[in-house]
């Protein structure tokens, strides 16, 4: 996607308007081959207009170096990011809905430490772990978050629970525990979600943001610049978890699920959990879960705009996709990424920083997981 936009932009005032539909495809095809930067993957039967299934999710975008990284590390995030899109694809061969794949893809990586969700949620300043998810349906466009839960197990079987058991969209701390609670979501102690390497996280970047807290503590201070909000995360990887589908059916979903950022303070909500900022699922247009300094997302209401670029200016996925994420979020100071599905089954992986743990499996059960940008 990316190496399209750039192909576009190099050479497409240089050449005749009639090769535009020419080189375009051919220079998507030849560099996204076995890539997950581009893909056209869903291909329509044409007896049936049924769409083949697809399931793509990430495991959170940021500073994620092949050379702080061990191989062990990095098979483990490998067999996560597997695990997860075979609990999803499972799901979607067997005629499944996308609403049910993406949830179980975001239910093993809530399940594994290793990412920022469930689990391995990373801590609040104050030492606790508040989540974070929300779920969608691009059929009905109805969805279900959570936000600030501290004893949910699986966050996102609760945001699904709010779709599906509430006349709500949005429900946040002890009410949305209490109500996950009554739904039957598995509820579990606080100190389930204690990981060591999350705390130590916590301890290095409280002890480098001493002077910022000391200047949040002036209660004369009531606006600080934007750049502040992040300094803690300058090098976070940060880890938050999502996944995209489109069933059988041709139907969309999405769902992203976050422990949010470390060190962020007591009660902040990020993106992940706003319908239409960090997720979002439309039947006519896209299903996005995004990954990145939440503040960004929220402000330029990322996923939804993603979907209006596509329906009301006629803009590809991965050109939509790639004028967020490459122009409007750096733009305004923030960074990371995004996964998005349209209704065709094109995929877009665009992310700024320099990694994003992503994958996907197309209906012929061919996964493909990637970390860095060159794979
Ligand atoms: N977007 C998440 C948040 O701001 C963090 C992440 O993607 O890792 O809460």
């Amino acid at each position: 996607m990316q190496q399209e936009a750039e192909i576009s932009s190099k050479f497409i005032p240089k050449v005749h308007k009639m090769f535009k539909r020419l080189i375009l495809p051919f220079a998507a095809l030849v560099m996204g081959s076995g890539s997950l930067m581009a893909a056209s993957g869903v291909e329509r039967d044409s007896a049936t207009q049924k769409t083949r299934y697809m399931l793509v999710i990430h495991g959170g975008a940021g500073t994620i170096l092949k050379s702080q990284m061990t191989p062990e590390k990095e098979a483990a995030y490998k067999a996560g990011l597997t695990k997860a899109l075979e609990a999803g694809y499972t799901i979607l061969k067997s005629g499944g809905s996308s609403l049910d794949a993406v949830e179980a893809a975001v239910k093993v990586m809530e399940d594994n430490p290793l990412f920022n969700a469930g689990k391995g949620a990373v801590f609040t300043n104050e030492g606790r772990n508040e989540m974070d998810a929300a779920i969608m349906n691009g059929k009905t466009l109805q969805a279900g978050a959570v936000a600030g839960v501290t004893v949910v197990k699986n966050p996102i079987t609760a945001a699904r629970a709010v779709m599906d058991k509430s006349q709500h969209v949005l429900m946040f701390g002890p009410g949305a525990e209490k109500f996950a609670k009554q739904a039957g979501c598995e509820i579990v102690d606080p100190s389930y979600f204690y990981t060591e390497d999350r705390w130590k996280s916590l301890l290095k970047v409280r002890a480098a943001d001493s002077t910022k807290m000391q200047l949040d503590h002036d209660s004369t201070i009531q606006h600080k610049p934007a750049t502040k909000l992040g300094v803690e995360n300058k090098d976070h990887k940060f880890g938050t978890v999502g996944a995209v589908a489109i069933d059988k059916q041709g139907n969309l979903a999405a769902a992203t699920s976050t422990g949010g950022m470390t060190n962020k303070k007591f009660g902040r909500v990020g993106d992940s959990p706003i319908i239409g900022a960090g997720t979002y699922a439309n039947n006519a247009t896209c299903a996005i879960s995004c990954t990145g300094w939440g503040e960004y997302f929220i402000r330029l209401v990322v996923a939804k705009t993603v979907s209006d670029l596509m329906e009301y200016k006629n803009m590809s996925v991965a050109d939509a996709a790639a004028e967020m994420i490459m122009k409007q979020v750096p733009k305004l100071g923030g960074d990371g990424g995004l996964i998005a599905i349209d209704k065709d089954g094109n995929i877009a992986m665009p992310f700024n920083t320099a990694g994003m743990y992503r994958g996907s499996v197309t209906a012929d059960g061919k996964i493909e997981v990637s970390i860095y940008k060159e794979n």
